[in-house]
Parts: C-alpha cells; sequence; structure tokens
C-alpha cells in the first residue's frame, strides 16, 4: 500500500507538531509533503529537513526563516498557503491554522479534490454554508476531538437515525466561578486548561467557552443537525468525549485518552485504525464520570454563539474575527479576561447578518468587523 502523502497546515503549532509525531510512528503509512506555518521560521525549517519536504510556506511574509533544504521550493504570505492545499502529490490537507486565516485553505483543499482533515473549526464557522455543499462523502473528516468522537459514533448508522448531539465541555479552568471572580483572573490562570493540551488561542476560547459554541456551530455544519438538536453536557473528567443520541433512544458514546494524537491519527487512518501509545482506560479505577448544565449566565460568550450560530448568515464570521481579535488583545495583555465577552457582543450587536455569498465576501466581511473590534479593544 503506497502511503498517505499529507500536507500539515500549521505544522509548527500545537496539532501540527503532534500530527508529525503519529507521522513519525508511521513512516510507511503517512508521507510529508507539504508544510505551512505562520511565523516560526526556525522550527518550519527543521522540521523541512528532518521530513525532506520540498513545498514549505511560511505565511507572515516578514518572519524570519531558519536554513532551508537545498531542493526545498520555498514561499511565503496566506495565498500560498491556500496554493499549498492543492499540491499535486498530496492526498490528504491537514488544516491546523489558527483562525479564519485557514478557511481559504479549507476551501482550496476541496476545491482540488484533496481530502481534508480539520482542525481549524474556524473554517466551518465562519465558512460552514460555503464548504459544506463542496465537501463529498468522505471528504471532511473532523480532527476537533468532540467532532471526531461524534464522526466515529456515526460510523455504520443509517443516515436519518440522528435524534440528537451531545457536545461534551470541561468546563475550563474557571468552571464554577462567579462572574466576579473572574473579573480578575489572570492571563497565566485562563491558559492552565485542567485535560487538554491545546493553544493559546483555543485554550483562551475554552475559558470563555466560546470554543464550545464554536463547535456546536461547527457540529451544525458537518453532521447538518439543528441546534434544537445539539446540546451541550459540561463533562470535567472529559473522558467521554462527545455522544450521539439515536431515534430509537439508544446513546453511543465515545470514551478514551485526553490526547489531540487520537483524533489526529483517526482522521490519517480512517476508515482503519492504528495502534496509539496511549494508556487505556480501565473501568475498574475510573471512578465518577459526571455530566451538568453549562453554567450560561456566567460564561455569556456561550449562548451569544448559540445565538449567532441559529442567525447564521454572516453574523458567525463577524462574532468570530471580533473572538479572534479580543483573545489577542487579551494573550497580549491589553485587555481584561471580561473584555472578551463585552469586544465580542459589542461587535455582533453592532452587525446585522447578510446571506453569504463568496469568500471574498466572508473575507471582507472578516476584516471588517476586525476593524471595529480592535477600536472597541482600545488599538
Ligand atoms: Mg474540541
Amino acid at each position: 500500500m503506497s502511503p498517505l502523502r499529507v500536507v500539515v497546515l500549521g505544522s509548527t503549532g500545537s496539532v501540527g507538531r503532534q500530527a508529525l509525531q503519529v507521522a513519525g510512528r508511521y513512516p510507511d503509512r503517512i508521507q510529508i509533503v507539504g508544510l505551512a506555518a505562520h511565523s516560526s521560521g526556525e522550527l518550519l525549517a527543521e522540521q523541512a529537513r528532518a521530513w525532506g519536504v520540498d513545498d514549505v510556506v511560511l505565511a507572515d511574509q516578514d518572519a524570519r526563516c531558519g536554513e532551508m533544504p537545498a531542493a526545498c521550493r520555498l514561499t511565503s504570505g496566506l495565498n500560498a498557503v491556500a496554493e499549498l492545499a492543492t499540491l499535486a502529490e498530496a492526498d490528504m490537507v491537514l488544516n491546523a491554522l489558527v483562525g479564519a486565516a485557514g478557511l481559504r485553505a479549507s476551501h482550496a483543499a476541496l476545491a482540488s479534490g484533496k481530502r481534508l482533515a480539520l482542525a481549524n473549526k474556524e473554517s466551518l464557522v465562519v465558512g460552514g454554508d460555503l464548504l459544506m455543499p463542496m465537501a463529498k462523502p468522505g471528504q471532511l473528516i473532523p480532527v476537533d476531538s468532540e467532532h471526531s468522537a461524534i464522526f466515529q459514533c456515526l460510523v455504520g448508522e443509517p443516515a436519518g437515525s440522528v435524534a440528537r448531539l451531545w457536545l461534551t465541555a470541561s468546563g475550563g479552568p474557571f468552571r464554577g466561578w462567579s462572574v466576579e471572580a473572574l473579573a480578575g483572573v489572570t492571563l497565566e490562570q485562563a491558559l492552565a486548561h485542567p485535560r487538554w493540551t491545546m493553544g493559546p488561542k483555543i485554550t483562551i476560547d475554552s475559558a470563555t467557552m466560546i470554543n464550545k459554541g464554536l463547535e456546536a456551530i461547527e457540529a451544525h455544519h458537518l453532521f447538518d443537525v439543528a441546534y434544537d438538536d445539539i446540546r451541550i453536557v459540561v463533562h470535567p473528567q472529559s473522558c467521554v468525549h462527545s455522544m450521539v443520541e439515536y431515534a430509537d433512544g439508544s446513546v453511543k458514546a465515545h470514551l478514551g485518552a485526553t490526547d489531540m494524537r487520537v483524533p489526529i491519527q483517526y482522521a490519517f487512518s480512517h476508515p482503519d485504525r492504528w495502534d496509539a501509545p496511549v494508556p487505556p482506560i480501565d473501568f475498574t479505577t475510573l471512578g465518577r464520570l459526571d455530566f451538568e448544565e453549562p453554567d450560561m449566565d456566567t460564561f455569556g460568550c456561550l449562548p451569544l454563539a448559540l445565538h449567532v450560530g441559529r442567525t447564521g448568515g454572516t453574523l458567525p464570521a463577524v462574532m468570530n474575527a471580533a473572538n479572534e481579535v479580543a483573545v489577542a488583545a487579551f494573550l497580549a495583555r491589553r485587555v481584561g479576561f471580561m473584555d472578551i465577552e463585552r469586544i465580542v457582543t459589542a461587535t455582533v450587536e453592532a452587525h446585522s447578518a447578510e446571506a453569504v455569498e463568496s469568500l471574498e465576501h466572508l473575507e471582507r466581511v472578516d476584516s471588517e468587523a476586525r476593524i471595529f473590534a480592535g477600536r472597541i479593544a482600545g488599538r
């Protein structure tokens, strides 16, 4: 069997690095043929040398790049990233870029018939209306752990048998906190996620719980399930990665280690399963699994995101752009934790949803929302 030839977009980020670890375990099954990173030029060059990759993109045109292999074709800019997603030698594109910057690459990968392993949830949050009609059955494989879990629960089930999706949420580092207490949280506290090892942007999104709202929108598009039939449940142990409830009341749950390398590997191996070096669950010592309602009053970004998802059109793009600006400002210590919700809410309220026309339309809406949110964030 010839190896799966993979382009990794966002190779120096958390998911990208873990994807290369998975590929390293299966050199006869996975061949890395393209790499793209935002600005970590030294690590990108190191990866290109280690994997013997000929096609490499550094998105940030001003970033410094390390020493590339002699035969390497190095390009830069976001258009070059999208072009890499159409690489003739590739079978699959793993999109692990951060933010709406990943949309153009997802679009390009699907348009050129590549299988798309999607870790960039913003692609679907912003552009689900555009991307889903392009995706043929089996072409789009989710990497987000909850969506990978649901995807795996759906294998072999007849279409139309799903009654409800249950998206599990860890609750983040501030589960049980009050709004008053949240006002004083530090960047370090927000970055200390209790269960998952992830990049800084998604870790902050988990702390505000907007991540679960983004994931509901992602699930709505991926699985064509109405918002009324998507339930969010806080499950602090993060052992159940999500569940599917069927028409006969049966529920399938996906359980496993909290290790992103498992859903990444499943996207590569699907429909097969390969060995993974993760600790097995021992049900005799597991203890209890708790489930509770999310606190929608304290974590206002979550109901906001659900409202935005139901409204649809361009509003999710507006919310996402505002959130990216607000999170970047928080990571730079320019605004406080509760300002994230304030900035996102104000930006959403100032915009009315329009029907999505094209990629260019979405990108225009995205950049206008960024300018608006940036003003509120005090830039
Ligand atoms: Mg997730």
